[in-house]
């Protein structure tokens, strides 16, 4: 069967990107953003849309999954589901993971929980629980007001909300114990207030901490070359 063309304005534009990459680009090569952006000269952040591909199994490698890459230019891997054919695109709600979907998500955030640091099979703080990681879906609010579902890795306690928890007071008075007098003094002092003054760089370290890796790297785009 003959696919459709890529240029058919009736099909929607992950459509149309999908047929692109099989037809023009074809499974092995490299493409640019530019050559992607003079494909689609009426789509705004066409490189987004074209990573929704990833959730239906392509896979389009770029400098982090490729250290031959450089920042502008993909790989397109291989084909995975082929959207352009009537009810095969996944829904966000029926997407199930695949193994190397998570696998890949779970190296780039290094392999431990966003939220709280802990790696698998690390004991939780004060219990003798073991962690395991799962992916999470978080839905992110961009720049320019559009929302998109990214995933991030994250332990099963904090996916669940901290259910479950069981603290263990002798590790906690213990770890208390080994405090010099001056940390005893700071913490006496967040008691006292009961809250702790954080300032804007660690309120910002701790977010960026959590997020996706897609927010990640706007995040690090952000800070500006003069950082580096
Ligand atoms: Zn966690």
């Amino acid at each position: 069967m003959a696919l459709p063309s890529w240029e058919d304005p009736k099909l929607g534009t992950m459509k149309r990107a999908a047929l692109w990459l099989a037809t023009v680009v074809q499974e092995g090569n490299i493409f640019t953003l530019a050559d992607l952006r003079d494909a689609f000269p009426e789509v705004s952040q066409i490189d987004r849309r074209m990573r929704d591909l990833r959730d239906q199994d392509w896979r389009i490698d770029t400098h982090r999954e490729d250290s031959s890459l450089d920042n502008s230019e993909r790989r397109f891997v291989a084909q995975g589901v082929p959207v352009w054919e009537p009810g095969k695109a996944r829904s966000k709600e029926a997407q199930v993971l695949t193994a190397t979907r998570r696998r890949e998500v779970m190296s780039r955030d290094g392999n431990l929980c966003r939220s709280c640091g802990i790696t698998p099979g690390q004991e939780y703080a004060g219990s003798y629980e073991t962690a395991q990681l799962d992916i999470a879906r978080k839905e992110v609010r961009y720049a320019d007001g559009t929302k998109a579902v990214e995933l991030v890795t994250e332990c099963r306690r904090c996916r669940v909300g901290g259910r479950g928890v069981e603290t263990d007071d002798s590790k906690t008075l213990a770890a208390l114990g080994r405090l010099g007098i001056m940390e005893r003094r700071m913490l006496a002092s967040w008691i006292e207030a009961d809250e702790r003054e954080f300032g804007t760089v660690e309120l910002l370290w701790a977010e960026y901490r959590t997020l996706p890796e897609e927010s990640r790297a706007r995040f690090r785009a952000a800070l500006g070359p003069e950082t580096l």
